[in-house]
């Protein structure tokens, strides 16, 4: 997936809802039918980490607000493979807990 096809669907910081500098999200995972990206918002520099993923249903997107730096989350993502089933059921779990998800747009 190109970074460039799913950066509208985090256009905007959950906190503030100031517009992105997407020149400032790094990709810091990528699948063939998912990719994480971290993104601080330079307006109140909260920092999400978005996963955007290819799904059986469609394209599934969502903001994890974190406490994490890029560096720290690199560190998680690439611990080990991460497939589309996992990030779906990563999304199942999140969902649940309304203050660690914050979802920004479903499609
Ligand atoms: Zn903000």
């Amino acid at each position: 997936m190109e970074l460039d096809e799913n950066v509208h669907f985090i256009s905007r910081c959950p906190f503030c809802s100031a517009e992105y500098d997407l020149d400032g999200a790094r990709v810091i995972g990528e699948e063939e039918d998912a990719t994480v990206v971290y993104v601080t918002c330079s307006k109140c520099e909260s920092s999400i980490v978005a996963m955007v993923a290819m799904t059986g249903l469609g394209i599934v997107s969502l903001g994890l607000v974190t406490d994490m730096t890029a560096e720290d989350t690199k560190k998680f993502f690439g611990a080990k493979e991460v497939s589309g089933d996992e990030l779906l059921s990563m999304y199942e779990i999140l969902k649940e807990d309304n203050n660690a998800l914050r979802a920004l747009t479903k499609k």
